[in-house]
């Protein structure tokens, strides 16, 4: 027989596929690493066992504890299936700009959310940062894994994405691209692929216009999970060879190309990561390998990027409508 001891064993070994269309006029191969094909839908799978395994064996997090973090979404997920399998409570803190379809998968895994206002500063009492601070601090046995800081996030990229990539591309990747959130994913993957090349690696962040790691001041965006208003200690900035920004209506186009050409049903930062690793691959020889890292995949979305009417309430003109059938038999 052949099964999973939990799904749990379920995460990482996300496969790569070649980008065929939206690729029109590269002469390098585009590679994405599918990583809404974890259990939990994202590569945040990842980094929650490697955080949850080292609380216990620091003693940080006990049997009947409490696990409280500020979260996109796709960081709660993970931790919600982990936390689920070994008895633990949840409470995740999320921005008002997270849709409602990301927080309903939350309290499907039967965590707890609080959510906080967008258009605040991180020092703000009602900012989802210092909201979970305080929770961390007055919920007794709570653990907050604080994923901007934990070093376990990157290590697990290291340990597991970098190491597929490798694996998977028989060394022959010449370019890593992913978005910057809390910088784990670009770090952890890239530091194993530097040390392994011997730093012939080129690794490229994607971060939403605005935010600082392509030298913005946070201005708000509306990519969700990626770009930041401050400097995460899980970003080290010394394995990133270059950060290239695209806008909200360029990363939202590639995403809904990504689904209408490609077949991938993918989130916001995916197609902010295509969208970067386009730019970064028009320039490249024919045998270039460039693997980008699609982050999570598009039924969170449904209500917004994939909605026609959302897109243009925020002045994005959706392409590609056409005709209705009506029209058509009209
Ligand atoms: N995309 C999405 C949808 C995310 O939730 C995150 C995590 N915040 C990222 C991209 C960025 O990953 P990382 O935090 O490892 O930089």
């Amino acid at each position: 027989m052949e099964y999973a001891e939990s799904v749990i064993d379920l995460v990482g070994n996300t496969p790569l596929v070649k980008l065929n269309r939206v690729t029109d006029g590269i002469a390098a191969t585009v590679l994405v690493k599918v990583e809404y094909l974890n259990p939990g839908g994202s590569s945040k799978d990842r980094i929650a066992t490697r955080i949850i395994d080292a609380a216990e064996r620091e003693g940080k997090l006990k049997p009947g504890g409490t696990i409280v973090e500020p979260t996109s979404g796709n960081t709660g997920v993970g931790l919600a299936l982990v936390a689920q399998q070994r008895g633990y409570r949840c409470v995740f803190v999320l921005p008002d700009k997270v849709g409602e379809d990301k927080r309903n998968v939350l309290t499907a895994y039967g965590a707890e959310i609080v959510v906080t206002p967008t258009a605040v500063a991180p020092e703000d009492p009602d900012s989802y940062y210092s909201v979970s601070d305080r929770l961390a601090r007055e919920i007794p046995g709570a653990f907050k894994p604080n994923q901007y800081a934990n070093q376990n996030g990157p290590l697990s990229h290291y340990e597991t994405t970098g190491p597929e990539i490798w694996r998977d591309t028989d060394g022959r990747v010449t370019h890593f691209v992913a978005g910057v959130g809390t910088g784990g994913t670009i770090s952890g993957t890239g530091r194993y692929l530097k040390e392994v090349s011997d730093g012939r690696v080129q690794i490229i962040g994607a971060d939403p216009e605005g935010s600082v790691y392509s030298g913005g001041t946070g201005r708000p965006y509306l990519t969700e999970g990626v770009g930041e208003d401050f400097w995460p200690s899980a970003y080290d900035p010394s394995v990133v060879d270059q950060v290239i920004a695209s806008s909200d209506a360029e990363s939202f186009e590639m995403t809904r190309r990504l689904a209408r050409e490609e077949g991938l049903l993918v989130g916001g930062s995916s197609g902010l990561a295509v969208s970067v690793a386009l730019k970064a691959a028009a320039d490249l020889p024919a045998d270039a390998i460039v693997v980008v890292l699609l982050p999570d995949g598009g039924r969170g979305y449904l209500g917004k990027i994939f909605n026609d009417k959302w897109m243009r309430s925020y002045g994005f003109a959706p392409a590609s409508e056409g005709a209705t059938v009506r029209d058509v038999l009209a």
